[in-house]
């Protein structure tokens, strides 16, 4: 993509300048002066003003005088009417346009942010409500309940393949879990052999296990040793 810049100039106003002479032919009341605004385009759309051109033209001989040619009696004149004239606002076209379209788009992005939190904030509301619901539950100890059982492969802590031990948990503490462990079993288990192998097949020493919440919650996640079972 490029860019075609230049510069152009406008209009702006012309003055004639009663009761002076012209410098070269010396006819009274027959100059005028034009004040141009000139400009930046881009692609010949004004983009912003860089000065005004003002030049003296004697209607009678035709000719024309910049601002730094003129005699001193003509240039404070001429000055006051460039003074005077005003930049039109068709030179900051192209400013104008992407001011607009800035404006646009600040004001819809204004108005998208003051939409989204209205948006998230019922959401979060309820999320944080859930939150402060499961704290309050856990300091119930409802993190856990008694009775729960959990599989747990022997593979998964290293011992035999196709091998399994149930847990099952017994008490439960605002900071502890207890639980029962079963020794190593053969078979899959169904719910009476579940519950006949809680019941006859877990040593002494593994009557009264416990974890800490934290340990707990690790080897009861998803990816953890423990599989929920129902
Ligand atoms: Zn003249």
């Amino acid at each position: 993509m490029f860019f075609l810049f230049g510069a152009g100039s406008k209009h702006v106003t012309t003055v004639p300048l009663d009761g002076l002479a012209c410098p070269h032919c010396g006819t009274t009341g027959s100059l005028e002066v034009t004040v141009l605004s000139r400009y930046v385009h881009v692609f010949w759309i004004p983009f912003f003003p860089i000065g005004k051109t003002t030049v003296s033209v004697c209607r009678h001989c035709k000719q024309a005088l910049r601002l730094k040619e003129m005699p001193p009696v003509l240039q404070a004149p001429a000055r006051a009417v460039e003074s005077s004239a005003g930049t039109p606002l068709t030179s900051y076209a192209l400013l104008v346009v992407l001011g607009v379209g800035i404006a646009f788009i600040a004001v819809v992005g204004w108005l998208n942010s003051g939409k989204q939190p209205a948006a998230r904030s019922a959401p979060q509301e309820s999320v944080s409500s859930t939150a402060a619901g499961l704290a309050g539950s856990a300091s119930a100890n409802t993190y856990e309940q008694e009775g729960q059982r959990y599989r747990l492969d022997e593979a998964a802590s290293g011992g035999g393949r196709g091998l399994y031990r149930l847990l099952e948990v017994s008490r439960v503490t605002s900071d502890s879990v207890f639980y029962r462990l079963t020794q190593p079993l053969h078979r899959s288990p169904y719910n009476d052999s579940i519950s006949v192998a809680l019941k006859d097949s877990v040593p002494a020493s593994q009557a009264k296990l416990g974890l800490s919440k934290v340990e707990w919650k690790q080897a009861t996640a998803s990816n953890g040793p423990f599989q929920r079972l129902q």
